[in-house]
């Protein structure tokens, strides 16, 4: 009798469990095993999923939304749609980590929001929010979306429901694209000019909105396909938004220089239209250039983006310069011994508000802590000597904060953010000198293999490992199969479904959206689509001299050409100005303001908007030349040479295999 129980338990976990092996090995997606189900159903068990505030404070106050479910460009196609995430509702499927699923279906509710007497808000209509508050004569907008289509339908939406009013100041919280971009969609340059609408920005946002994509933009571009989603479908086995937010908008996206500049780390204020704003400049947290700001007559509280329903990045794994947890929280606690007393609803460039000054208190002391918690454990661990890797594992958060559902790791992870803090402090190498030279990834990955008893025997041991659930595992090791033998289907195969239910666990966005797109293109191959939009003009044209030179110098191939030696100088006829680019050892080191005053190679005399031009890739060099407005004093040849020397970079370079 007992062994017949015995034997039916087994059976029912046969069918519960099936196999996977070798004839699995294709390029389908493929269902949540029961190591994932359990994973995903452990976690619905552990969080407050009956607590409903969240869905009631991101539905409060809701007007109307954009009944067709889309918004269009003027030429019909789609920028931005509202409908895409409907997929995601009620109960979350064994594919989808459930607190992710709940987050991602707060993220798309969408509309105009009433968040208090003076203040509304527009909520899933792009990635971020765009909040207005009401002036004394007309609207100060806080945050225009990325692209003008989204921010112009916004605006018709609240001139319709609200009534039409004139803009008369825009804020721009911090230095990233989906909080300016749309600026161009509701205000033109003419006001701007006039001084009719008045522009407010934290110090150095200019300079950072332009600068931090610019040197290192194609690898980053690329990366954030991964990190978004952008190759995956939208629908259970595919992406659901980034956990930040729902998506961009599609178009392209401007930008104005403010004229009114916030500048002080301990708080200054501006009247704006007649409302009394307190401000402080909060450098080097989420954004290199960001501020947070209170309006003491509304008692209410923007959060920017330092304050979010979710754990933020310390680290944007599209790749980007690291940020501080330490100073993150220090203006945190600023805004809480500022304005903690008095505040009665806070809200952020992203998600939902909060209402009550209790419940608005204990969200930014847990944010706080949250970001000074990372900071400082991964420093003690690091003093006791546990490198990154060793830290991210053992790192996990008191239960106090890692049961909120704003403290979770939506966007940023406890994990990458660990790491983060680590590479601050130390940087790239942990200590230990195997990793000091290690072989580059293909040459290690056949010795590997190959002291691992070769192909067939990795495979057949990483199938034992997925049947038990070790997808971690069975990455590391077929990674290092797949680098040695980019053509080995098998491999491939086995590899991309280790990711997939490693996404399929994944709390966070990002990380579903990189385990998802590399199963993608391990499956199908690299597949080079037509990617959105061009260059945009203003960024382009808001390039300083400096760094315009700088990138063009980093894209000389300065590794085969170290024999060649240049003095080139241009003359920006435009802008009047000199820029000397002196080319030696393969290196171009740009002189701005000054020529060089002998061994002249050449002067160049053109004009800088016409240089933007040849990177908007509206005209080319050969064109300048050809209608003359481009000239040479000199050596011709030279300066030809020089830019035939320039690197062109593909887009779709491999990331999952060598
Ligand atoms: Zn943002």
């Amino acid at each position: 009798m007992r062994t017949r129980l015995l034997l039916t338990v087994c059976a029912i976990f046969l069918i519960i469990q099936s196999f996977y092996g070798q004839e699995e090995l294709n390029a389908h997606k493929k269902d949540a095993t029961s190591y994932t189900s359990k994973a995903n159903n452990d976690l619905l068990k552990y969080l407050p999923f009956s607590d409903q505030t969240d869905y009631e404070n991101a539905r409060k106050g809701f007007i109307a939304t954009i009944d067709e479910g889309v918004i269009k460009l003027d030429n019909g196609q789609i920028s931005y749609s509202m409908e895409q995430f409907d997929f995601i509702k009620g109960d979350a499927p064994a594919e989808a980590n459930p607190s992710l699923w709940r987050q991602s279906e707060l993220n798309s509710i969408n509309g105009l929001f009433k968040v208090s007497d003076n203040i509304y808000q527009i909520r899933g209509f792009d990635l971020a929010n765009m909040t207005l508050v009401k002036g004394k004569s007309g609207w100060i907008i806080i945050d225009p979306l990325t692209v003008p289509a989204t921010s112009k339908a916004a605006m018709e939406l609240v001139d319709e429901q609200l009534g039409k009013m004139p803009i008369k100041a825009v804020i721009f919280s911090h230095s990233h694209i989906d909080h300016f971009g749309g600026v161009k969609g509701i205000i033109s340059d003419e006001e701007v000019k006039s001084g009719a609408v008045k522009i407010y920005a934290p110090k150095g946002f200019f300079e950072n909105s332009i600068s931090e994509n610019v040197m290192a933009g194609n690898a980053m571009s690329r990366r954030a396909y991964y990190m978004y989603g952008n190759l995956l479908e939208k629908e259970v086995k595919g992406t659901y938004g980034s956990g930040l937010g729902p998506t961009t908008g599609y178009g392209i996206p401007g930008i104005f220089e403010a004229s009114n500049i916030i500048s002080s780390e301990t708080g200054e204020t501006k009247i704006i239209d007649g409302v009394k704003t307190e401000f402080i400049f909060t450098p080097e947290s989420e954004a290199p250039a960001e501020m947070m700001f209170y309006f003491p007559e509304y008692k209410a509280m923007c959060q920017a983006e330092n304050i979010s329903h979710t754990l933020h990045n310390l680290y944007t794994l599209r790749g980007a310069q690291v940020r501080n947890g330490q100073k993150w929280s220090k203006y945190i606690d600023k805004t809480i011994t500022k304005w903690g007393d008095v505040v009665e609803v806070s809200f952020g460039s992203h998600h939902w508000p909060t209402w009550g000054n209790n419940n608005i208190n204990k969200f930014w002391v847990k944010q706080r802590d949250l970001y000074r918690f990372i900071h400082d454990q991964t420093l003690r661990l690091a003093n006791q000597g546990y490198t990154p890797i060793e830290i991210a594992d053992m790192l996990k958060l008191p239960e106090s904060l890692r049961k909120e559902f704003y403290n979770r790791d939506y966007y940023g992870t406890v994990s990458h953010n660990a790491k983060a803090q680590y590479q601050l402090y130390f940087g790239w190498f942990d200590g230990n000198p195997s990793n000091l030279n290690p072989l580059p990834p293909s040459d290690a990955a056949k010795k590997y293999v190959q002291f691992m008893g070769g192909a067939d025997q990795v495979i057949k041991k990483s199938l034992t490992s997925y049947n038990r659930g070790e997808y971690r595992w069975v990455a590391e090791v077929m990674k290092q199969l797949v680098f040695a033998e980019p053509t080995n289907q098998q491999a491939r195969f086995l590899l991309a479904d280790a990711y997939e239910q490693l996404g399929y666990q994944a709390e966070s966005g990002p990380w579903r959206n990189f385990y998802l797109s590399g199963a993608k293109e391990l499956r199908v191959g690299v597949n080079p689509v037509k990617i959105g939009g061009t260059a945009s003009p203003d960024i382009i044209k808001g390039m300083s001299t400096e760094l315009y030179f700088n990138y063009l110098g980093m894209q000389f191939k300065g590794n085969e050409n170290g024999d060649l030696k240049y003095n080139f100088n241009l003359d920006l006829t435009d802008t009047n100005e000199k820029v000397a680019l002196i080319v030696s050892n393969g290196a171009v080191m740009p002189r701005i303001g000054e020529f060089v005053k002998k061994d002249t190679t050449s002067t160049i005399h053109v004009k800088r908007s016409d240089l933007d031009k040849v990177s908007l890739r509206e005209a080319n060099f050969e064109d300048l030349i050809k209608n003359g407005d481009l000239k040479i004093e000199g050596d011709q040849e030279a300066f030809f040479n020089f830019l035939s020397k320039i690197d062109v970079f593909s887009f779709w370079f491999n990331i999952v295999e060598p």
